[in-house]
């Protein structure tokens, strides 16, 4: 079963054709069904999911105006807080933590009455591409279960495909919202770096890390968005930027977009078959009246270098506060030292613990300069980049990632792995807000158009990607068996 809309489903509990116990029955019944071949979810929360239901419905039933999330099955990626729930991060070291408190944005969709339903899989602190990371199982690929679902936030992406939920956040640092929707044919917005507060999302990088909705049509990521967005007091990174009406800026027909193709992401480590559902996205852009010229933007090709010695340095410092002494798990040892390496040997899996090592080496004396310090000035590069594209252009758009959904396994040689976050990494770099949406099927599997826009201008992409929805029924098309 798919679930409608927002607009829909918002409308059938106004008018009490459905209560909001069913939609969470349904939801709930969908994952466990699924559990043996789509496997989403490392915790359901059945019984909350169920008693939030209920006072949603007896609030309806007694006429009250309630937000547009109202009642809504809503699928979250573990690494982000719910109260008095446990909170892996895909991990052995956090399968013991149970969270005290309530990430910002869960603390939003509440006050939206939106409802948490599950607790979805990731690579391990949100480390990869696949959920193949993830310390306890790897989502499969609702359109081809032997294919990886993407990730990290692979259980978000994939919980959406499967109609296991009609919305679910996932979090981006370096492409972990755009590339799993890509993977499984959904739309995911990761919005500017600041947008969204990022107090209790478990950190990986922070100058990087961005939460954002999935949902299949943007006019959902844009509901999502206005209810999860806005300045936060327990995180300084938060921005001040006035929330805007996203939804209703989709009624209004876009201005005539002039939109960059940057050759670096279009050239030959794109594979053809993606590369030829991109330039029909184009023409079909075109044939809107849009302007759509190719670029060049050299930074592009410094990008993944960039990213993989930015990521792992902040990553090394963010996960130092997992001693063993603080959080989750704890192994036994003789002395202090011994019980934390103890630990952290037994309780991290062996990305994160390349990832800690390689973080530690380029911020360590006698490589900072050399690799730490040469990278945070390649970042300056790529931000000015985009800069120089954005003072002619609305929109820079690409293909989402390099090929469709690979094999699990195929990519055993991390570098390999890497190499697939070539497009979705510099939005992260310079901070922008980037949508990825359907565009089209190779070999029967999803592709992904990218959408980037300046700083907080969400409605450029929005606007844009909802154009083409118009258009286009990519966005429509489910998975077989589901
Ligand atoms: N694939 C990238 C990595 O492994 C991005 C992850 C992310 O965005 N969280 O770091």
């Amino acid at each position: 079963m798919q679930f409608s809309s927002v607009d829909e489903l918002q409308k059938k509990l106004r008018n009490r054709e459905l209560k909001s116990t069913d939609l969470v029955r349904e939801s709930l019944a969908t994952i466990t069904k699924q559990e043996a071949h789509f496997k989403t979810s490392i915790t359901v929360l059945k019984d909350q999911a169920l008693e939030q239901a209920q006072v949603i419905d007896t609030a309806l039933d007694k006429g009250d105006d309630l937000p547009a999330l109202a009642g809504i099955p809503i699928g979250i990626k573990d690494n982000i807080c719910i109260k008095n729930t446990q909170t892996t991060c895909g991990s052995r070291f956090l399968e013991p933590y149970t969270s005290p408190y309530n990430a910002t944005v869960i603390t939003k969709l509440q006050k939206n009455k939106g409802v948490c339903v599950s607790k979805l899989n990731l690579d391990e602190f949100a480390m990869g591409s696949s959920t193949e990371n993830s310390a306890f199982f790897t989502t499969p690929n609702p359109w081809n279960t032997e294919c990886v679902s993407g990730g990290s936030s692979g259980g978000s992406a994939a919980a959406v495909a499967a109609g296991q939920v009609p919305i679910s956040l996932g979090s981006d640092t370096g492409g972990s919202i755009r590339q799993p929707a890509a993977f499984c044919g959904v739309s995911g917005l990761k919005p500017t770096y600041g947008r969204v507060s990022r107090y209790g999302l478990v950190a990986f990088a922070s100058s990087l890390d961005q939460i954002g909705p999935f949902a299949r049509s943007v006019k959902d990521l844009a509901y999502v968005l206005e209810a999860i967005c806005g300045h936060d007091v327990n995180d300084a990174t938060s921005s001040q930027a006035p929330i805007q009406e996203w939804v209703n800026s989709l009624a209004t027909p876009p201005k005539k977009f002039k939109i960059a193709l940057p050759k670096q992401l279009i050239g030959e480590t794109i594979d053809e078959d993606v590369k030829h559902c991109v330039l029909q996205a184009v023409d079909t852009f075109k044939n809107q009246g849009a302007v759509i010229e190719e670029v060049d933007m050299p930074s592009l090709e410094a990008s993944i270098a960039t990213y993989y010695i930015i990521a792992p340095a902040e990553a090394s410092a963010n996960l130092a506060r997992f001693d063993g002494v603080r959080y989750g798990r704890r192994e036994h040892a003789d002395t202090l030292k011994d019980m934390m390496i103890k630990s952290r040997s037994e309780g991290f899996g062996p990305e994160v613990q390349r990832r800690i090592l390689l973080g530690t080496f380029v911020l360590s004396a006698g490589y900072y300069d050399a690799y730490y310090l040469k990278a945070q000035k390649a970042r300056t590069y790529i931000k000015n980049d985009f800069s120089r594209i954005f003072a002619d252009y609305d929109l820079i758009m690409s293909p989402t990632t390099p090929s469709v959904a690979f094999k699990k396994g195929e990519k055993s040689n991390p570098l390999d792995m890497y190499r697939c976050d070539l497009a979705t990494i510099p939005a992260n770099m310079a901070g922008l807000p980037a949508l990825s949406i359907p565009c089209g099927f190779s070999k029967g599997l999803p592709v992904g158009l990218q959408l980037i826009a300046k700083a907080f201008d969400e409605t450029s992409v929005l606007q844009a990607g909802h154009l083409y929805q118009q258009l286009t029924h990519f966005h429509k098309e489910i998975p077989n068996g589901v």
